[in-house]
C-alpha cells in the first residue's frame, strides 16, 4: 500500500515537473527571435575582413596559380596538414622544371594559424572567408586546392 502510494506520488511530482517544462518551452516556441538570423542570412552574411576561413590557392584571370610546388609551406605547417605532390618536367628549351600535381590540404587538422600564407615566397596561397566546413564524412576535410585546370597542365596531358 505504501508503494502505490509512493508510486502515485512520484508519477504527480513528475508530471509537474514536465508541464513546468513544456509551459516554457511553449512560451519560448511563440517568442519572436531577437538575436541570430543565421542561417536566414546566409546569402548577406560578410565575416570580418581578416577572418581565416579555408586554405586556397590564388588564381590569376588566366586560371593559372602561382604555386612552384617548392614545398616550403609544408614544411612551415606545423600540423601536418599540407601535402605538396609535384613531378620534373623538362621544358622547351631542356631545362628541368618542378611543377605542382596536387595540393592537398586537410582542413580538419588545421588550425588557421597562417603561417603556410605568410611563408609562402610566391604569395601563391591566401585564405577565403568561407565559414561553413560541417561535413558527415572525414575524408571529405581533405581538399585538393589545384582545382582548376590551368593552360600549363593542359599542355602537359
Ligand atoms: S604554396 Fe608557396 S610555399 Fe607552398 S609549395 Fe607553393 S610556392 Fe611553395
Ligand atoms: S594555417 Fe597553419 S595549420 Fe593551417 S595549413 Fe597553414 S600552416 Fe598548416
Amino acid at each position: 500500500m505504501k508503494s502505490l502510494k509512493n508510486y502515485i506520488i512520484s508519477f504527480v511530482q513528475g508530471l509537474i515537473s514536465l508541464l513546468k517544462g513544456m509551459r516554457i518551452t511553449g512560451k519560448e516556441f511563440f517568442t519572436p527571435k531577437v538575436t541570430e538570423q543565421y542561417p536566414e542570412n546566409r546569402a548577406t552574411l560578410k565575416p570580418f575582413d581578416r577572418y581565416r576561413g579555408e586554405l586556397v590557392l590564388v588564381y590569376d584571370e588566366n586560371n593559372n596559380h602561382k604555386c612552384i610546388a617548392c614545398g616550403i609551406c609544408q614544411q612551415n605547417c606545423p600540423n601536418g596538414t599540407i601535402q605538396i605532390i609535384s613531378s620534373k618536367i623538362t621544358t622547351e628549351d631542356g631545362k628541368t622544371k618542378r611543377v605542382l600535381d596536387k595540393y592537398l590540404y586537410d582542413i580538419g587538422s588545421c588550425t588557421f594559424c597562417q603561417l603556410c600564407v605568410t611563408t609562402c615566397p610566391h604569395k601563391a596561397l591566401a585564405f577565403d572567408q568561407k565559414f561553413e566546413h560541417a561535413l558527415f564524412t572525414r575524408s571529405k576535410l581533405v581538399r585538393q586546392l589545384n582545382n582548376r585546370t590551368t593552360p600549363n597542365e593542359e599542355n602537359r596531358q
